[in-house]
């Protein structure tokens, strides 16, 4: 483990470890590790080749003087509990190494940092948004992960990242808490027993609240009024604020739906901690819960009450996909695997002759030509340029169009474990289709995992795709793909009609 305090050094190694084709994880931290960033370096461990955990107290975030004076420090303590974790490096930048003299640009997020935390502490979240992007930008993770115990953070950091367009994925942990409910937290440490006893007063409120959600009410104000009645029989602990919230907006929800949040925040003694709670289904997973939350706002616009909306697919697919690091990110909606749209768009699964393996464009209703035949957006028109087509009707009586990613991510990098995980769906889907002869394979990932996986070649055993397509625009080869069919396939690898600036130009006469 190498403990790093110079940003270029930090920089090095992420470029070193891109260079090598490495994923890398950031785990951003202020110290005083406790469980709780230890859950985020173990998540990030299972999804990530290198991962790179920051200790930084931020004094941008910090509305009190006092508050950071105060906050724990004791890096060699850190190392100590690092050290058996087998991370790659621990970056503990100073304060002028972040914020060197005439350092003077401040990243000021939008509606979501405004209440809550953004009233009770002002210009907290500019320093958080200040700190993450410029860790992003030092370190440029693929993956970075956050807590959910500070559900409004990771709402602030998603629309930094969905905004700026920051080119890295979000991965939420859930909240680990001591065996008396309290959130795990490195202010735990300056409370006095009577005090730590009395705090545990967040997750009571907190819970007491879901029991009535889970009981039938849903009315937001009465379950508020529960967490207020349950401080109001703890004088150590002052209450800041309750409310059950929409999960994307932050809005005080007036109904209770699955995936509204219930937060919390008070002072115990000195000392000011905050919790929340994700409603939904009793018996939900807390994993399961914060996906609710974070990514499913087509369940919440259907207005489905507590409880029982989750099917058994929707939670497997969850746990398939936190699993290889490609659904986790909380930047997009869930959306139906293909599986579902090859038995409804294809009932004789006998006639397409050819498949077109996509990125991820099906998957985006934007792009889902499927679910509306008469938008020719940017995608579809530059599809039927590239084959040849004139119409919907005329592409589905030829083509079956499929996908190589399932996973919800729109960044224009994919984490090798994603594209593994992919491929055996794409092998099971192509799979379906017993007469095709001709793949058409669209764009970068879709080359890189075709050749790594289904194909099972080496890295050094085919191209980039760039240099593949010199100098016309498109290659062409005859494969065999191990475990799907004995026949001889003819793949076309071109250029992503929509991904990227170069096109390739019409393979139609190709594929006649
Ligand atoms: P901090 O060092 O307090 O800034 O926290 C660093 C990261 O750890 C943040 O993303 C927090 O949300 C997360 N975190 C803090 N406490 C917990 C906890 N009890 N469970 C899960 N994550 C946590």
């Amino acid at each position: 483990m190498r403990v790093v305090k110079s940003i270029s050094e930090i920089h090095t190694l992420s470029r070193d470890a891109h260079a090598r084709g490495r994923s890398l994880a950031l785990v951003p931290t202020m110290g005083g590790l406790h469980e709780g960033h230890i859950s985020l370096i173990r998540q990030a461990k299972r999804q990530c080749d290198v991962v790179v955990v920051s200790i930084f107290v931020n004094p941008k975030q910090f509305d009190s003087p006092k508050d950071l004076t105060e906050y724990p420090r004791d890096l060699s303590r850190d190392l100590e509990i690092l050290e058996p974790l087998r991370i790659d490096a621990v970056f503990a930048p100073s304060e002028k190494e972040m914020y060197p003299e005439g350092f003077s640009t401040t990243v000021v997020p939008g509606d979501v940092a405004k209440q809550f935390e953004g009233e009770f502490r002002p210009g907290h979240f500019t320093g958080v948004a200040t700190a993450v992007l410029e860790l992003f930008n030092i370190i440029r993770p693929d993956l970075a992960y956050f807590g959910q115990k500070d559900f409004q953070q990771s709402l602030v950091v998603r629309r930094l990242v969905e905004d700026l367009n920051l080119d890295v994925r979000l991965v939420i942990c859930p909240t680990v808490r001591d065996k008396d409910g309290l959130a795990i937290s490195s202010r735990n440490s300056r409370l006095n027993p009577e005090e730590r006893k009395a705090a545990t007063v967040l997750h009571r409120s907190l819970r007491h609240a879901e029991q009535l959600a889970h009981g039938g009410e849903s009315l937001a104000s009465k379950l508020v009024a529960a967490i207020r009645e349950v401080f109001a029989g703890e004088p150590l602990a002052r209450l800041e604020y309750a409310a059950v919230v929409e999960p994307h907006s932050l809005e005080p929800t007036e109904r209770v739906t699955s995936g509204c949040v219930a937060l919390v925040a008070a002072r115990v003694g000195a000392v000011r901690l905050i919790d929340n709670l994700i409603l939904g289904p009793a018996g939900a997973s807390p994993e399961t819960l914060l996906q609710l939350a974070l990514t499913a706002r087509h369940i919440l616009d259907a207005g489905g009450l507590i409880p029982g909306f989750e099917t058994e697919s929707t939670r497997l697919r969850i746990a398939a996909c936190r699993e290889c690091a490609a659904i986790p990110t909380i930047l997009l909606p869930p959306r139906e695997f293909l599986s579902g749209y090859v038995t409804t768009y294809y009932p004789d699964r006998g006639a397409p002759r050819i498949a077109v393996i996509g990125r991820d464009a099906p998957l985006s209703p934007s792009n889902f030509l499927y679910n509306q035949p008469e938008s020719v957006n940017r995608f579809v028109r530059g599809l039927f340029d590239l084959l040849g087509v004139k119409s919907f009707t005329e592409f589905k009586g030829r083509f079956v169009l499929t996908d190589a990613l399932r996973c919800h991510s729109t960044s224009p990098h994919v984490a090798e474990k994603g594209l593994a995980y992919c491929s055996q769906h794409l092998r099971a889907e192509l799979k379906l289709f017993p007469n095709l002869e001709t793949l058409v394979v669209l764009g970068d990932d879709a080359y890189l995992q075709f050749q790594r996986h289904l194909l099972e070649r080496a890295s050094g055993g085919f191209k980039p795709l760039d240099d593949l397509l010199q100098p016309q625009g498109w290659a062409r080869e005859e494969v065999r793909i191990p475990t799907l069919t004995e026949r001889l396939l003819k793949v076309f690898y071109c250029y992503h009609p929509t991904l990227g600036y170069k096109r390739s130009p019409s393979i139609a006469p190709f594929l006649a």
